[in-house]
């Protein structure tokens, strides 16, 4: 069958951990999709907020350059001298950085001549395809990887000319680029890259920023193209990442203090079944304890009083086994009630300056005879200077009748008693020491705990309660002071009482 602290954890693992586990494998379960899900809403959210972005960009450009071509169309419409007014047009549209007004076999309307290899570029550009193509389709066409335009106009009287202009590439950066996509609000890192691939523009340093997207311009800036970054540790799976290290440190945390809460209430568990153990043994310990001397009482006084010892020595060994059993008996019963009235928080003590040597000699007294009757050799050692020492007496003589019993009781054939009190440190030392069976280091501290007896009574086979050496250790505080015990199993042990001397 189990133990009740093992159908303890049994059910505390069924009904803590189980539903404990279940939450956690949810939990991460919702975290990981939570995580995919949004990494796709985020990535959607990109990608139009780079469309619009780069539409927003193409915008600008052609309102800029359509505003430019709608003056040149007005200036060849008009008759005033076209040069120096497109000069002024020019000197104010800094987007625009050369412009050729051009007849469609080539010839130069405006300027007179081609500067720097213009002509060259230019020159192949202007066919009369190209001018048909123009004429089709009404718009304006970019080479030469967006620096160069060609749009179809007219001049005055119905003559053609085609209007070949140069961006300005760095006013295109600082005036369209610049400020169409440095005012868009987002965490990401925008940037145009040209058709190498080159950055012509980025709103912030990409580093080891991760690219997510990239969107194609259309006509204005073909080949170029938008493109979003992402700063480091911004993605939405590191921010999942960092959550499911927060819930899994947070279950870690919570499955340790239910573990930790378990292990403390199973040891309350063991010790409470422990106590409940000690507790009956102690009933059948008692019992056991006033029944012998009991018996023996009985025993002697019915062949006394039936006038069958007629020896007057006999009679005597008699009266003296009933006296020494009688006053085991109260012994033990003060004992029982002095810890019953402990344990009710009823005890009082009653302080008065004492010698001790006389105490000493009172106590051990009790025990001469057993002692003498065992073979015992007792040896007294009282400093011959040691004041009076304020203390319960009864309750002193008790501790120091428990101490001595107990040599008594746990020596084997080596039979020795010493009892040897002195001043020490401003404390009164009184050392009880025998050559008897000696305590297990493991033992030593638990021996002092109420009912708790090493290896019990019935395997050790000695008589006992349990509850002496915890009646010493409580008079002993009681009075400020203290007990320890050195011992080694086969040795024996040496129990120390320390009083305090100090002028109380
Ligand atoms: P008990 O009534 O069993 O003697 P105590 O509280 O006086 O109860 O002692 C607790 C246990 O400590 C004892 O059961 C015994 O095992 C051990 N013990 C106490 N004194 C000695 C000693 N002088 N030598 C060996 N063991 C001792």
């Amino acid at each position: 069958m189990w133990s009740p602290s093992a159908r303890f954890s049994a059910l505390a693992l069924l009904a803590i951990v189980a539903p404990a586990t279940i939450v956690a494998v949810l939990g991460y379960v919702s975290i990981r999709q939570w995580g995919a899900s949004s990494e796709l809403l985020y990535r959607e959210q990109a990608r139009d907020m780079a469309t619009m972005a780069a539409d927003k960009v193409e915008t600008t450009l052609r309102r800029t350059e359509d505003a430019f071509l709608d003056r040149v169309q007005a200036l060849l419409q008009s008759s005033a001298p076209l040069s120096g007014a497109l000069d002024e047009l020019l000197a104010g549209t800094p987007l625009i950085r050369r412009l050729y007004l051009i007849r469609p076999r080539g010839e130069l309307v405006s300027p007179r001549a081609w500067q720097d290899s213009d002509q060259d570029i230019l020159g192949p550009l202007v066919s009369a395809g190209a001018m048909r193509r123009l004429a089709r389709e009404g718009k304006r066409e970019v080479f030469a990887n967006n620096h160069v335009c060609l749009a179809l106009l007219t001049k005055r009287g119905g003559e053609p000319v085609v209007a070949a202009f140069l961006r300005d590439t760095d006013t295109l950066r600082r005036e369209i680029l610049e400020t169409t996509l440095g005012a868009l609000e987002s965490s990401t890192i925008i940037a145009v890259l040209d058709h190498e691939g080159r950055t012509v523009y980025s709103r912030a340093p990409i580093g080891d920023a991760q690219r997510l997207l990239s969107v194609e311009f259309r006509e204005e800036l073909p080949d170029w193209r938008l493109t979003v970054y992402q700063a480091p540790g911004a993605s939405p799976r590191q921010a999942v990442r960092r959550q499911v290290m927060l819930f899994t440190g947070a279950l870690g945390v919570l499955v340790v203090v239910i573990a930790a809460g378990i292990v403390a209430t199973w040891r309350l568990m063991r010790r409470e079944t422990e106590m409940a153990r000690l507790k009956s043994d102690f009933v059948a310990n008692v019992s056991h304890d006033l029944k012998t001397p009991l018996s023996v009482i009985r025993m002697f006084g019915e062949t006394l009083e039936m006038g069958r010892v007629t020896d007057e020595g006999r009679r005597q060994e008699y009266y003296r086994v009933i006296t020494r059993e009688g006053e085991r008996l109260s012994r033990l019963i003060d004992n029982v009630l002095d810890f019953s009235r402990i344990e009710g928080g009823r005890q009082t003590y009653s302080m008065t300056p004492t010698a001790v040597e006389p105490l000493i000699r009172a106590t051990l007294e009790a025990f001469e005879y057993p002692l003498a009757q065992q073979g015992f050799k007792v040896a007294v050692s009282v400093a011959a200077d040691l004041p009076e020492v304020t203390m319960d007496a009864d309750a002193v003589q008790q501790a120091l009748a428990n101490l001595i019993d107990n040599a008594f009781k746990y020596s084997g054939d080596d039979r020795e008693l010493t009892i040897d009190a002195r001043a020490a440190a401003g404390w009164l030392v009184i050392t009880v020491s025998d050559r008897g069976v000696g305590i297990a280091p493991e033992e030593q501290a638990k021996i002092f705990e109420k009912f708790y007896r090493v290896g019990r009574s019935d395997t050790q086979g000695r008589r006992g309660s349990g509850v002496g050496l915890a009646l010493v250790r409580h008079i002993a505080e009681a009075h400020g002071g203290s007990v320890t015990v050195e011992s080694a199993p086969g040795e024996g042990s040496r129990f120390s009482l320390r009083l305090p001397l100090g002028g109380s």
